[in-house]
């Protein structure tokens, strides 16, 4: 049978089905027995699991669709990070925020409370504003940041039904810049723990088994302005003057 990502996890369903259509979903849901929705096997745990048959929405219709105000994109749940940002990027947006693994799917990252690291940056679920969900009994409900059953509804750990697509939170792009420290020692880290991890946008702090004196590196990532967009401002710029005198 199928098992997680990592490989210590074997399903116990009997089956996994690859819907295209949301009318072969509700058939799933019609069917009677158990279900449950499958993202893209991270979870370390059986949380995904069920004793009848999972559905991964993989093969449903891809969309990316970003709206007039340019402030939010709408895609499908099983979508990956991986798949959107680079599709963002390429129309000068991104989103605030990443985990640490490219290829997990949206709805089952924002589903478990995923996060990136870093101190004044919100879980992936903080950039949620809309939720398109296919309920048990094959309705379609629609709830929208604000809404009085939204915040409960975000992170559902897969228990209110199938997700079928979220609309996320974007900003204009931006390029991050990294340092790596090699063996940062716990006592400098500890005497101001706060101003380590306050240190960037993103702070991530790798543990060596091996040794107790020193962690194994130190990455701090700091967001700086889009070169580029000032570049491309620029060549705006000089091709109207040139035109114009
Ligand atoms: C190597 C590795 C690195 C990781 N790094 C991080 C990290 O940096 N930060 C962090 O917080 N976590 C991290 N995780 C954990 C990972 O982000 C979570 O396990 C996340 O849930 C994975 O998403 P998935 O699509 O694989 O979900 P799955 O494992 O497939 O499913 C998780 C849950 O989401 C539900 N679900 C999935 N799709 C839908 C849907 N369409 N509708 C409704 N419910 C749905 C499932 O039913 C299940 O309950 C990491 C995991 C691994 C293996």
């Amino acid at each position: 049978m199928q098992k997680n990502w990592a490989g210590n996890l074997t399903y116990t369903a009997t089956e996994v089905a690859h819907p295209s259509t949301i009318d072969e979903v509700r058939e799933l849901l019609a069917s009677g027995g158990p279900v449950s929705v499958l993202g893209t096997r991270h979870c370390f745990n059986d949380i995904a699991d069920t004793e009848g048959i999972l559905i991964a929405l993989d093969r449903m219709p891809r969309e990316i669709e970003v709206n007039q105000a340019r402030d939010a994109v709408r895609v499908s749940s099983a979508l990956r990070y991986g798949d959107i940002a680079p599709e963002l990027e390429a129309q000068g947006l991104a989103l605030a925020n990443l985990a640490s693994l490219p290829h997990i799917s949206v709805a089952g990252a924002v589903a478990t409370g995923t996060h990136g690291s870093g101190d004044r940056i919100g879980s992936l679920a903080s950039a949620v504003r809309g939720l398109t969900i296919l309920t048990a009994s094959g309705e379609i409900r629609q709830l929208v940041r604000g809404d009085a059953e939204f915040d409960g509804a975000v992170v559902s750990l897969g228990a209110l039904g199938i997700v079928l697509d979220v609309t996320l939170d974007v900003e204009p792009t931006y390029q991050v810049v990294q340092h790596v420290f090699d063996a940062p020692q716990w006592d400098a880290i500890l005497a101001d723990f706060d101003a380590v991890t306050g240190a960037g946008t993103s702070v991530s702090i790798f543990t060596a088994w091996q040794r107790t004196d020193a962690a194994d590196m130190l990455w701090i990532k700091q967001r700086t302005p889009d070169q580029r967009a000032g570049e491309r401002r620029a060549r705006r710029a000089s091709g109207r003057g040139t035109s114009g005198r």
